[in-house]
């Protein structure tokens, strides 16, 4: 029975819609809460009143200052409301409380951030090589902005979409994933009463085959910002076919972490544990794939195993809990299925391996698989949960070869006191992210995103802005002469 109902936000205005879903608790496995399922006609009505805002005197007249203005009011709502969006996070993706607190707060950052560049976009004035003529760029918002994120760190994913989207001058139509939707629905609220103009942020959740797809392809969409799965992403791909709507794609990830023999082992083995169990396992960025020096892998996994061993499982409410459930029983089946499938072909499970017992909801226990094959299942194939697979190499070369040895590029980790190895498996590794000797940092001024199928474009940045815009040139013709022959190109 749902003890709570959360509405959409549509053009200014809270509302239910026709049709509603239930969410799941994963700590329990129950009920929690009812969510709004949007229809095509709530999306058509929420990239309209985008569009609409785009153009209306209450979003233009406010200049870049005052839009960053409306940003720093939000990102101080975030953090007046920190303790209540954490507690909803929690409780509809059973994230640990530890976390989605301190993500809340450090998410205030990216529209303190973005709102500090929404002034410094400029186009330039051109030097330009013709006669009587001024020539200049304008760097203008691109438009309707359709942002679509994944059940795991909605607020964080939105964030890095909104807040340049915003700082430009855009609208957007934010969809929250089925899954864990509720911290967005309310996040709306802080919208909502940070003051920003009706529809120019529009909040609406539901299934991906109706709303994702009525939004995608919607003709008043002119840029997708989109993170999820590669599956996913090829049906974004082809839904932008429609309306040819500049398109960014942060997709997942098999992510590699190198460890050389002479690395501080304690220091890895802790970067190594928040790179997979943190979050229980649950981000694109995890380091799934641990490729260690043969020498040193006894001493790494056995300091490994016992770290996960005393990892604290229980109620993701609890301060004291390190590791909360998977999101939703079919990403747990999953886990399940890729484990025994990995296991089949040779690995060993050194510690985990199934679901802790005392527990109700979508709960699974820190892995350590040890694999004799790069071809191992869970080796090539993205589990986004808390298992870690783990091979060894001989030399620099092979830990390259293994370390690229994967169709995903988003992060990747190496482990080396020695200075000169560190810069080179820096341009060896093909990924969009190296970390060396630590591991999940972020912060709003670095780009973030990866090579191959783990997506295109950049989100984070200040570069990251200009993908919000599109340039305008101006050309003024200053000469009082007519214009001559009218048969050449000037
Ligand atoms: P998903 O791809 O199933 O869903 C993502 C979003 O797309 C959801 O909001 C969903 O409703 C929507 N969607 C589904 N079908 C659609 C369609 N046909 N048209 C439009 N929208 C549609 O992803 P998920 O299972 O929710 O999340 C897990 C995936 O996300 C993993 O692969 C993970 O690695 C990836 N991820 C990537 C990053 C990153 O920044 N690179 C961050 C977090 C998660």
């Amino acid at each position: 029975m749902a003890s709570r109902t959360f509405q959409q936000y549509i053009n200014g205005a809270f509302e239910d819609a026709a049709e509603t879903f239930d969410s799941i608790n994963p700590a329990t496995g129950q009920v929690w809460a009812s969510m709004p399922a949007a229809s095509a006609s709530d999306v058509d009505r929420a990239v309209v009143a985008a569009h609409e805002a785009l153009v209306d005197s209450a979003w233009t007249s406010m200049n870049a200052g005052a839009r960053a203005k409306l940003m720093m009011r939000l990102a101080d709502l975030l953090v007046e409301n920190n303790d209540l969006l954490a507690e909803i996070e929690t409780a509809d993706t059973g994230k640990i409380r530890r976390e989605t607190r301190s993500q809340v707060l450090y998410i205030a950052e990216y529209y303190r951030y973005f709102a500090g560049l929404a002034d410094k976009l400029v186009g330039h004035h051109m030097p330009i090589d013709k006669p009587d003529m001024e020539a200049y760029t304008l760097r203008e918002p691109i438009g309707v902005v359709a942002a679509i994120v994944p059940w795991n760190s909605q607020m964080f994913l939105t964030a890095v979409k909104l807040a340049p989207a915003l700082a430009a001058g855009c609208t957007v139509v934010i969809k929250a994933s089925e899954d864990g939707p509720a911290p967005l629905l309310e996040f709306a609220r802080l919208v909502h009463e940070a003051g920003f103009p009706s529809g120019v942020v529009n909040v609406i959740t539901g299934f991906g085959d109706t709303a994702g797809k009525a939004l995608t392809t919607h003709p008043l969409v002119s840029r997708i910002a989109f993170t999820g799965g590669p599956g996913t992403a090829r049906h974004i791909v082809r839904n932008a076919a429609e309306n040819l709507a500049v398109t960014s794609l942060e997709l997942g990830g098999k992510s590699p972490v190198v460890v050389f023999e002479d690395a501080d082992i304690d220091s890895a083995a802790n970067a190594i544990v928040s790179g997979i169990f943190a979050a229980t396992g649950q981000s694109c960025v995890a380091g799934s794939r641990l490729i260690v020096h043969e020498s040193v892998h006894d001493a790494l996994v056995t300091r490994l195993v016992a770290k996960a061993q005393a990892i604290v499982i229980g109620d993701p409410q609890l301060l004291e809990t390190e590791m909360g459930p998977l999101a939703t029983g079919r990403q747990l089946a999953a886990i399940q299925e890729l484990v025994a499938r990995s296991v089949e072909q040779g690995a060993t499970v050194l510690t985990g391996g199934k679901q802790p017992d005392n527990h109700a909801g979508f709960y699974f226990e820190p892995t350590v698989l040890d694999c004799v094959s790069p071809d191992t299942a869970c080796v090539q194939e993205e589990l986004f949960g808390p298992v870690l697979s783990v091979l060894t190499f001989t030399s620099e070369a092979e830990a390259v070869a293994l370390a690229n040895d994967t169709k995903y590029g988003l992060a990747s980790g190496v482990f080396t006191r020695d200075l000169g190895r560190a810069h080179r498996m820096v341009r060896k590794i093909r990924a969009g992210i190296v970390w060396v000797n630590t591991y999940r940092v972020i912060s709003p001024m670095m780009p973030f995103g990866g090579y191959g199928m783990s997506g295109y474009g950049r989100e984070g940045g200040a570069e990251s802005i200009l993908d919000y815009t599109r340039t305008k040139s101006v050309w003024i013709n200053t000469s009082e002469a007519p214009i001559g022959d009218p048969f050449i190109m000037r």
